[in-house]
């Protein structure tokens, strides 16, 4: 690819970049993180080495998610036996992403294999209309990234690669897709396509990964292969927690269970885990939801 023209200006913030290659059945796609992440972060007082994790998982989010030919979320769930008991991040088709690290707050390693040990990652695609998928990733490998390529190169899917990189600052990552066979229908020179395209990424590092725009990233990477690059998307941080959800969450408990929790504590108030907004709700505003379960018992 050309040299690109022009650095964009520094900071150009929170956005994902698809790109293509002209002359090989091989998308991909970068994604930077800035202000998105840091906001997260902003919320939690997590340890250097869970806020670094907690980067690389909002990047691969992003990165998969731009791989779902529909609208809907995608949700990554480790649960593990390290340091990190649950981390959890979403991200959705219009690049809101949240995430949280729930019960690191004793954490103190660097290293993925303690942070997540034992771990077992669940990747959850939740399209707005249509059924649910969820795929099982072991944490076994020395990072999150490795773990993902493990899966993907064992699974039937297409060959799929990713490279992440967060400093507590800013996330970054680039994915690889290989395309079913369009431009080169040779499978050997398919093969070596994509060989060259994931060996030329894997001399990428992390400084580069973070410090560098996707046009000067791309040109370090791949400056003799003709690539074409598309318009960046924003991603923001955003919570999807709303007071009518909580309430709605309300609801489903016994009315005389709600009726209870009021009698003793006045009001009920519920925090969300993802961004601490406080929803209170008064015995004036549950009596709707009491009344409406009554009128169903009635019926
Ligand atoms: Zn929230």
């Amino acid at each position: 690819m050309n040299k690109p023209d022009e650095t964009p200006p520094a900071g150009a913030g929170d956005r994902s970049l698809r790109f293509l290659f002209e002359q090989a059945d091989i998308r991909g796609e970068t994604v930077h993180l800035d202000d998105a992440y840091r906001d997260i972060l902003a919320i939690h007082q997590y340890a250097p080495g869970v806020s670094r994790l907690l980067g690389e998982f909002l990047a691969a989010s992003v990165l998969l998610g731009t791989t779902l030919k529909f609208e809907g979320k995608l949700i990554l769930q480790a649960r593990s036996e390290g340091e990190i008991p649950l981390l959890m991040v979403e991200s959705n088709s219009a690049l809101e992403i949240r995430a949280i690290a729930r019960g690191a707050e004793q954490a103190t390693s660097e290293r993925f294999d303690r942070l997540l040990a034992n771990g077992q990652l669940a990747i959850t695609i939740d399209p707005e209309q249509g059924q649910r998928y969820q795929g099982i990733v072991p944490l076994v490998e020395d990072s999150l990234a490795h773990s993902l390529d493990a899966y993907f190169r064992h699974s039937e899917q297409l060959g799929t690669r990713l490279w992440l990189a967060a400093d507590g600052e800013r996330a970054s990552g680039l994915l690889l897709q290989n395309l079913p066979a369009q431009l080169v229908p040779d499978s050997e020179q398919r093969n070596r396509q994509w060989e060259h395209a994931c060996a030329l990424a894997d001399t990428v590092q992390e400084e580069e990964l973070l410090g560098l725009d996707t046009g000067n990233l791309l040109y370090r990477l791949y400056h003799e292969e003709p690539v074409r690059l598309f318009d960046p998307a924003p991603v923001a941080f955003r919570c999807s927690c709303s007071r009518e959800r909580t309430r709605n969450a309300l609801a489903s408990l016994q009315p005389a269970e709600v009726s209870d929790l009021l009698e003793e504590l006045g009001c009920i108030t519920m925090d969300c885990e993802f961004c601490n907004q406080q929803y209170r709700f008064t015995r004036e505003d549950m009596a709707e939801v009491l009344g409406e379960e009554k009128s169903k018992i009635l019926h």
